[in-house]
C-alpha cells in the first residue's frame, strides 16, 4: 500500500528502532510509547485488520508476541504487560495495518486501560450468545 506507513517501516523508507525481523514479520518500538519498550509487531504484508490476515501468518503472530513480550519484560524490568489490537477507527485504530501493540506494565505506572461495563437486560445475553454462536457457522476455524 503506498500510503501506508507501516508499509513503508517494512521498506526502509521510514527509519524504526527495530526488534525483530524475519520473512514475515517485523517488530519495533512504537513512538509514541504508553510505557517505555512498549513494541508494534506487524505482519509484513499489508492488511487492515487481523480478521484480514491469513491463517499462516495469524497462527505465528501469537507465538512471536509471546516471545517479544518476555524479552520486553526482561529488558524493561517491567513485571506486567497488555497485548492490544485495534480494528477499525471505532476501536482506535490510527494506522490501518494491522499490528499487534506489546505494553509493558508495572503496578502503579499509571495508565489507563478502562472499560466501563454495560448490563444485559433478562434474556439479552443468550440472544447474543446464540446470535454470535449462529454466525461462527459461516466461517470456520482456521478459514481466512
Ligand atoms: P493504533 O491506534 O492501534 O492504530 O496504533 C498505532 C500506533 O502506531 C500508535 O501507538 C502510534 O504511536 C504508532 N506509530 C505511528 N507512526 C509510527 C512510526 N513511524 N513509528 C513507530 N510507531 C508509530
Ligand atoms: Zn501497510
Amino acid at each position: 500500500m503506498n500510503d501506508c506507513i507501516f508499509c513503508k517501516i517494512v521498506q526502509g523508507l521510514i527509519p524504526s528502532a527495530k526488534i525483530y525481523e524475519d520473512d514475515d514479520f517485523l517488530a519495533f518500538l512504537d513512538i509514541r510509547p504508553a510505557n517505555h519498550g512498549h513494541v508494534l509487531i506487524i505482519p509484513k504484508v499489508h492488511a487492515e485488520r487481523v480478521t484480514d490476515l491469513p491463517e499462516s501468518i495469524l497462527s505465528r503472530e501469537l507465538v512471536l508476541a509471546a516471545r517479544i513480550a518476555a524479552a520486553v519484560l526482561a529488558a524493561t524490568g517491567m513485571t506486567d504487560f497488555n497485548l492490544f489490537n485495534t480494528n477499525g477507527a471505532a476501536s482506535g485504530q490510527e494506522v490501518f495495518h494491522h499490528h499487534l501493540h506489546v505494553i509493558p506494565r508495572k503496578a502503579g505506572d499509571g495508565m489507563k486501560l478502562s472499560i466501563d461495563p454495560q448490563t444485559y437486560r433478562e434474556g439479552e445475553m443468550a440472544e447474543i450468545a446464540g446470535a454470535i454462536r449462529r454466525r461462527l457457522d459461516l466461517r470456520e476455524p482456521g478459514e481466512s
